[in-house]
């Protein structure tokens, strides 16, 4: 099949472009669309440089996909042998993840030609070294967040009965909302053992209340797919690996007509800095205003293209 090239990106919306564009606009504009086509030889250097940084990944994000990924392959396994891998080789499995992130980050040119193909962390390109905070944090966090998936609400769940129905497992899929396009990927979705249905969501973090709403972004696709199951069915579950604390509720309409408001107007400000809606084509860069802050500066990944950086 003959990959087409297009000039701009499609719109579509998922919780991370939300996040990004509540955050900076300047940073939305880089991931967003500066860093479109940066994949290709013959674009310029500016374009290749913005592509490189938006792979750029953290110690934080590392561990979280390292923990979401043995999560995903653990319930695999069960769900072919019935076993769930032992203890220590999910231990060692993160490990490994976090140590192959760092021996990536020393080797600079490999990811300036593959920026997809290796890894380069944030702290590593931009300071040079892993913050001994940070890492005594993770190394802190590690084997509890194991033993908490382990002995977690939703693996017993999963391991009462031989044939809990697993219905989703880390899924990329889209659905739309007046005619936009959703991009959504469940940890979880699966039936428990009285016949309910469950999205869970695993936290490697801090209790946050933003939590709570972005899953309700999830229950919006859920009864997309699902339109004929009362919302009476449906539980949604937040594990906190790192403290073991679950938190379940269930959405209601309310709560739903209020979640898919939020992306409605979210999808609208976005399309505020589009000059054609037909392309996709974003207004001049000089639009999309910085939004310097302590917090987002410290951790974008463009810092170095940003002459307002805090
Ligand atoms: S460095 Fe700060 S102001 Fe600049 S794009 Fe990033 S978040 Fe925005």
């Amino acid at each position: 099949m003959a990959f087409e090239v297009r000039s701009y990106p499609e719109l579509s919306w998922s919780i991370s472009r939300d996040k990004i564009f509540r955050e900076c606009k300047r940073q939305y504009y880089y991931h967003y669309y500066g860093s479109h086509n940066g994949w290709l030889d013959d674009v310029p250097e500016e374009t290749k440089q913005i592509y490189r940084l938006k792979h750029l990944t953290n110690l934080y994000m590392i561990f979280g996909e390292s923990i979401h990924f043995i999560a995903e392959n653990s319930i695999n396994q069960w769900r072919l042998l019935k076993e769930f891998p032992k203890r220590e080789e999910l231990i060692a499995s993160c490990k490994k993840n976090l140590n192959d992130a760092f021996k990536d980050s020393h080797l600079r040119s490999k990811w300036i030609d593959r920026p997809k193909k290796s890894l380069m962390l944030h702290e590593m390109y931009y300071d040079g070294l892993l913050p001994e905070k940070r890492t005594n944090d993770i190394r802190e966090r590690l084997e509890p967040c194991i033993d908490n998936l382990l002995k977690s609400r939703t693996i017993r769940d999963i391991t009462f009965t031989q044939d809990s129905s697993i219905i989703e497992v880390e899924q990329l899929n889209t659905f739309y909302i007046l005619d936009d396009k959703l991009y959504v990927k469940l940890d979880l979705l699966y039936q428990d053992p009285i016949g309910r249905y469950v999205i869970t969501d695993w936290k490697t973090g801090k209790e946050d209340e933003n939590n709570q709403a972005q899953t309700l972004f999830y229950a919006l696709y859920f009864k997309n797919q699902f339109p004929n199951v009362s919302l009476q069915q449906l539980r949604i579950r937040l594990e906190y690996l790192k403290d073991g604390e679950c938190t379940e509720f269930e959405p209601t309409e309310e709560m739903l007509r209020w979640a898919k408001q939020q992306v409605i107007d979210s999808i609208e400000d976005m399309r505020i800095y589009i000059e054609d809606d037909n392309l996709n084509k974003p207004k001049h860069i000089d639009e999309f205003y910085p939004e310097p802050s302590k917090k987002a500066c410290s951790s974008c990944n463009y810092r170095e293209l940003c002459s307002h950086k805090i």
